[in-house]
This record gives C-alpha cells, structure tokens and sequence, in this order.
C-alpha cells in the first residue's frame, strides 16, 4: 500500500522538510498541515510547505491515511488528544520524535484504537522553524522506525516505503534500543555541546571577545550544536532520563579516566584513545556521513 494523504503536524524543520519532500519526490501524495502558531501557518502557507495547511488540527487529519506529528516530543500526547476527532479509523499515526519509548507510550494510551508506528528521522540542523525546512534533509540518511509488538506488517511497510521514497535510509529497532543508542549518539554530545559552551562563556578570565576570536580551535564545532532548538532538546532530556543517565555515567567514568592520564602523564593512554577515536571518524566519512572535506569544507579566504 501507498499513502495517499499525509497530513504534517508541526511544520518546522522537520515538519517543512517532509512536505517539501513529499511534493518533490512522491508527487502522487497529497499533503495537509498544521501549526499551533497561526505565524508558523502563514509563513507555511506563503513556502507551500504543504498542499493545504488547516487553522485547525482535526481538520488538517481528515482523509489522511498517515498522520506525521512533527512537534517537540513534550507536546505529542496533547496534539494526539487534539487531532482524534477528524481521525479515519485506519489511518497509521507515526511521529518524527528524538526519544521513542515515551512518545509511543503516549500516543498508545491517547489513540488506543489506532495503529501507532513510531519513527526518528536521523537528520536534522541547529536551524528551527518553517524556513529551516528543505527538501533534500532525508536524503541518505538513517530513518530509524520503531514499531510496537503486533504492528500491522503493511502499514509497517508502506511507512518504510515512504520514508525511503523521501531518500531515507530506513532501520527497523525496538523503541527502548533506540533510546539508549541515540543516547550514546546524539543526546549525550548534544548535552556536552551545551554544557562546554556555557562553561567557556562563564570563565571570567576569558574574555568573550576570545571565545569568539579563537573558536577555530575545535569550540567552533561546538557552538553549532549547542545552538540546537532549547525546547526541542529540554523534551529530549525530560524524555529520554533513564537512558541518557545511564550513557552520561558511562561517560562520566571516562571522563575521569582521561583526567587522571592527564594528571598522571600517561601519553600511551591518550594516544590509545585518540587513535581509536580517529579510526570512528574515519568510518563515519566512508560511510557517507559526513563531509570529508577539510574543516568540513568551509570556504576560507
Ligand atoms: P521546530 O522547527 O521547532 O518545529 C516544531 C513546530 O511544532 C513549531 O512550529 C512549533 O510551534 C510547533 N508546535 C509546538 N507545539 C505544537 C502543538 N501542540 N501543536 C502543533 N504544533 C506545535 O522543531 P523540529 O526541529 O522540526 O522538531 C520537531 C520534532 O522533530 C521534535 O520532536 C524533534 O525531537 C524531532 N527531530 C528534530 C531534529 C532536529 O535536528 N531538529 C531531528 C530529528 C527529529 P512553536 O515554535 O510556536 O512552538
């Protein structure tokens, strides 16, 4: 089966870019939207960032065969709870949420009797809002679905189908999995992100003038992180405890490792380290998912 009719909840970055794509790559699909922001809505009516963008949630759901809520992972039980009026009873409900476990336990328990499938577009920018959207963010990228036990297969599929007709590559894993992976991946280096900015702009004897004058030294790569949406990433952190505590011990005990190497003068440690680190960036780049270009190939005069 195809879908349709997708309708968009949330048209940010994320929300933005699944319309734009969907008109470019599956023309055959129409789209609807919504934004609780009647800003947002005008500025998505204005990008055409989908076919026909509603004043009202339910409205914006009626007819669609799949259901895409693309707002912060705090408010999805509350948009679930608005849009179960205008809900065909078929219909599947997914998500682009960053955590999985808590969001489909929520949608689960808001709409019992739909089928809920759960994904996380790996892909994303420190850019929020409707004008940060573009057509091309899926492209070669991880898709990550998470279905719950006795999902439907054909919706499963056809949720696979379209997010690899977006240019997506697509993975299927159990939601807890997935949260203690992208714990690892995403929401421990964005915590480490913030955490590092914030330090360096709170030492006295740095002035800020130098920490913007030197950022070149590795702070620079930093800062684009820890410029990432705050209420996006305070729902991650709410929403993802158990196993964003448990990566962060982990990290935590390394960390302290490689402060007693420092204290001890154990070079042989950081150079072990340091070398193995080097070897992930190295694969991360074949794999494609990064730019290998130098300074990730920004122009320099
Ligand atoms: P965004 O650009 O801020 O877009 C979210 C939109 O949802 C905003 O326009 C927001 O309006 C709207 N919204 C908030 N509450 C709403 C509600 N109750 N009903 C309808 N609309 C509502 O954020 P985003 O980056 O697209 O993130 C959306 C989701 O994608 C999040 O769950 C995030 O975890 C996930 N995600 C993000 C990335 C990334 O890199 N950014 C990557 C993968 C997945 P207001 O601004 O007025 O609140």
């Amino acid at each position: 089966m195809n879908f349709k009719k997708v309708a968009i909840i949330g048209l940010g970055l994320i929300g933005g870019s699944i319309g734009l794509a969907v008109r470019k790559e599956l023309p055959d699909c129409v789209t609807s939207g919504f934004d609780a922001d009647a800003k947002v809505r005008e500025r998505a009516r204005e990008l055409q960032l989908a076919d026909d963008i509603h004043d009202d949630p339910a409205e914006a759901v009626k007819g669609a065969d799949l259901v895409i809520l693309c707002v912060p992972v705090g408010a999805m039980a509350s948009v679930a709870a608005a849009i179960a009026p205008g809900l065909s009873p078929d219909c599947v409900i997914s998500d682009v949420g960053s955590s999985k476990r808590s969001i489909t336990d929520a949608l689960t328990k808001a709409l019992p009797d739909h089928t809920i499938i759960p994904a996380h577009p790996v892909a994303g920018t420190e850019h929020s809002g409707p004008d940060a959207g573009f057509a091309s963010l899926f492209h070669q990228r991880w898709c990550i679905i998470t279905p719950p036990q006795g999902a439907p297969e054909d919706k499963v599929h056809a949720l696979v189908d379209f997010w690899e007709g977006l240019g997506a590559m697509v993975e299927t894993m159990d939601a807890d999995h997935h949260d203690r992976v992208l714990a690892v991946t995403s929401h421990i280096p964005h915590l480490i992100a913030y955490t590092i900015v914030g330090t360096a702009s709170d030492l006295e004897e740095v002035t800020r003038s130098e920490v913007i004058k030197y950022s070149a030294g590795g702070f620079r790569d930093f800062t684009r992180i820890a410029a990432s949406d705050p209420t996006m990433w305070r729902d991650v952190f709410l929403n993802n405890k158990d196993a964003v505590l448990e990566m962060l011990d982990a990290f935590l005990t390394d960390l302290a490792l490689m402060r007693e190497a420092i204290k001890a003068g154990d070079g042989e440690m950081m150079h072990d380290t340091f070398s193995r680190t080097r070897a992930i960036r190295r694969s991360i780049v074949a794999l494609g998912q990064d730019d290998p270009r130098p300074d990730f190939g920004r122009e320099h005069d």
